[in-house]
């Protein structure tokens, strides 16, 4: 007798989009609106498209102007991406963390990089 056989089958075994593979929050302590969460996983979604697509052109990151520090900040796509996942996951996120010295004509304004995406996708 082959007990293996009597396991039930992974239902994405043989799937290379799992589920299991996508982000999933783990526990929300602080839990998000419905809106705000559905927003932040659109704007992590762009982000890693920028990973993939702005980030080998030479784009490191977002650079915005901060209306508490007046300055410029430069963030990495990774740095985006762990701040959303922070939030997703109820987690307080390092929210000013300016790079030494950044490499500022590598960073684009979030707009820039959602008109690239944009006008990509519109061919
Ligand atoms: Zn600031």
């Amino acid at each position: 007798m082959n007990y293996d056989s009597m396991m039930p089958r992974d239902p994405f075994a043989d799937d290379p989009n799992d589920p299991a593979s996508f982000l999933e929050p783990e526990e929300p302590a602080v839990p998000l609106t419905p809106e705000e969460r559905e927003a932040t996983l659109h704007d992590l979604a762009i982000v890693r498209e920028c990973q993939e697509i702005l980030l080998p052109r030479g784009i490191l990151g977002v650079c915005f102007l901060c209306e508490d520090c007046d300055v410029m900040h430069y963030y990495d796509w990774e740095i985006m991406a762990a701040n959303m996942q922070a939030s997703l996951t109820g987690e307080l996120a390092p929210v000013h963390e300016p790079g030494a010295d950044p490499a500022i004509d590598a960073y684009v304004p979030w707009d820039y990089a959602l008109g690239y995406l944009d006008g990509r996708e519109g061919r």
